[in-house]
């Protein structure tokens, strides 16, 4: 499993303890479980939940057993979480093998000028220069030693993942959002920056928000130009819309946080990386209303649609369902960001996009291709009619507001980590229905039955 594992320069992985926040989340529980199954890596789990990777850590026995620890903190107001970045018995460790080290250097150099300074002496005197030789190896092992203990105090790594990232609570809980996504993130980069260690942060794609073409008239030719849609992480601007339209409180605090990330890179050395994900989708995606979530809750769209479907209830689009998307599939995308923790040399100070610009679909076309792979996984006809428009403010409610359009460059990503995608949308569709039809079908016929028990 772990041998013999290089980095994209011919390198050996060395082992790595890793602290991911946010990791029974959705992304999450599928980084966990690729760093389990094809690493050797250690973890630190931290959420409020662990429901999305109970699997891993129950029963003790599994072959992982003892490289992932579940934390069970709220990182809002936990005094833990310092030393979980610090990984505090850890840090003890090198910081003795540092002292110890620093010690030897520190009487090395004394050793060394003292004899210097005698051998000068002794060599205007005339008498010998002895000793010399014993000093100058002490100098160099400790140095060496010295070296090694600051290298190994390299090999930790925090990723971030904690947030409210639905849409629906953006223009609903706006201050929750803005505390979750910027505020709650604070003391992790400071703990990062302050104690040296290396920071995967979790952004997202909405930073760029609407495209230029948007405000380009309907007709202009010019929308049709790459140049004006195409979203580059060294190159795009980011366009909000007004405050009032809340919607825009998350991407706002997400690109204050990424902000405050690159200050600290270039004020203070933090070694960082952040991640744009352009709606990576798969199996444990949020949760179906009802069932594993709360009966009113409005998840993503993924969600949304696979939950209609199940319910055989028409798919609802929102003001039409003309805003485009590009979606990966989540296995494609957990690989890019593995090769980015285990070659920090190529992605630290970078910020990629990650996402599949060959998927690119309008929402409609999405209810349609689902409606189509759902019929193929589950056995059942689709509906007469199987989608209806619904109006932003009835779905989402005042304040809502959309990205038109997002695809992703892939330049820098393609140039640091030689990374793509392979799936298509259709296979990626399949098996995630495949999944959700597996989990839920049955559980949702028991509810519809018997709708007071759920
Ligand atoms: P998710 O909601 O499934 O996971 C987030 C996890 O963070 C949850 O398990 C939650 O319990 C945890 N969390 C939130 N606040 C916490 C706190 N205060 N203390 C401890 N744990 C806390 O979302 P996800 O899709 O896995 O997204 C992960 C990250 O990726 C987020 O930062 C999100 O903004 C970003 N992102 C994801 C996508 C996507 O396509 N899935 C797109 C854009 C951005
Ligand atoms: N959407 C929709 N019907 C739904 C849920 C979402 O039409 O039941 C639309 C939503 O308005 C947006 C797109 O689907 O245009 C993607 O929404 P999602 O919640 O996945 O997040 P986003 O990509 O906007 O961050």
């Amino acid at each position: 499993m772990a041998s013999g594992r290089v980095d994209l320069d011919g390198n050996p992985i060395k082992p790595m303890t890793i602290c991911m926040i946010g990791a029974g989340g959705f992304i999450g529980s599928h980084l966990c479980e690729k760093l389990m199954a094809e690493t050797p890596h250690k973890l630190f789990a931290v959420d409020v939940y662990n429901d999305k990777i109970k699997h891993l850590l129950e029963p003790s026995s599994l072959q992982w057993a003892d490289r992932i620890q579940f934390h069970r903190l709220n990182i809002k107001n936990d005094s833990r979480l310092e030393g979980l970045i610090r990984m505090a018995d850890l840090v003890i460790f090198f910081a003795l093998i540092c002292l110890v080290s620093a010690f030897w250097l520190v009487s090395a150099f004394w050793l060394v000028s003292v004899e210097i300074g005698f051998g000068l002496s002794s060599l205007a005197s005339g008498s010998g220069f002895c000793g010399s030789f014993e000093s100058f190896s002490l100098l160099l092992s400790s140095s060496f030693s010295l070296f090694l203990a600051l290298m190994l105090l390299c090999y930790f790594a925090t990723i971030n993942l904690a947030a409210i990232c639905t849409p629906a609570d953006y223009n609903t809980r706006p201050l929750d959002t803005i505390y979750s996504n910027f505020i709650d993130a604070l003391p992790v980069v400071k703990y990062c920056s302050e104690n040296g260690k290396r920071l995967i942060h979790f952004s997202t794609c909405e930073i760029y928000g609407k495209t230029i073409g948007s405000f380009l008239p309907k007709d202009s030719p010019l929308r049709q130009d790459p140049e004006y849609y195409v979203l580059k992480e060294d190159a795009s601007p980011c366009i909000f819309g007004p405050i009032e339209k809340q919607r825009w409180s998350y991407a706002c605090a997400k690109q204050l946080i990424e902000r405050l990330i690159y200050a600290e890179g270039a004020e203070n050395g933090l070694e960082f990386t952040i991640v744009r994900p352009f709606n990576w989708i798969g199996p444990r995606m949020d949760f179906i209303p009802g069932i594993d979530g709360p009966s009113e809750g409005v998840p993503r769209v993924l969600a949304c649609f696979s939950n209609n479907l199940l319910r055989r209830e028409p798919l609802k689009l929102v003001d039409g369902g003309e805003s485009q998307r590009t979606f990966i599939y989540i296995k494609d995308a957990i690989e890019a960001v593995l090769l980015m923790i285990e070659n920090p040399a190529r992605a630290n100070g970078h910020i990629f996009n990650v996402g599949n610009p060959n998927n690119e679909v309008t929402v409609r076309q999405l209810a349609e291709m689902m409606t189509q792979v759902y019929t193929k996984v589950s056995g059942e006809p689709s509906l007469d009619s199987p989608t209806i428009d619904i109006s932003s403010k009835e779905f989402y409610g005042e304040g809502y507001d959309d990205s038109d359009k997002r695809i992703p460059d892939m330049t820098i990503i393609n140039k640091q980590l030689g990374w793509n995608p392979k799936t298509s949308l259709w296979d990626l569709l399949e098996s995630t229905l495949t999944y959700q039809h597996r989990t839920y079908a049955e559980a949702i016929k028991k509810a519809i039955s018997n709708p007071t028990a759920s």
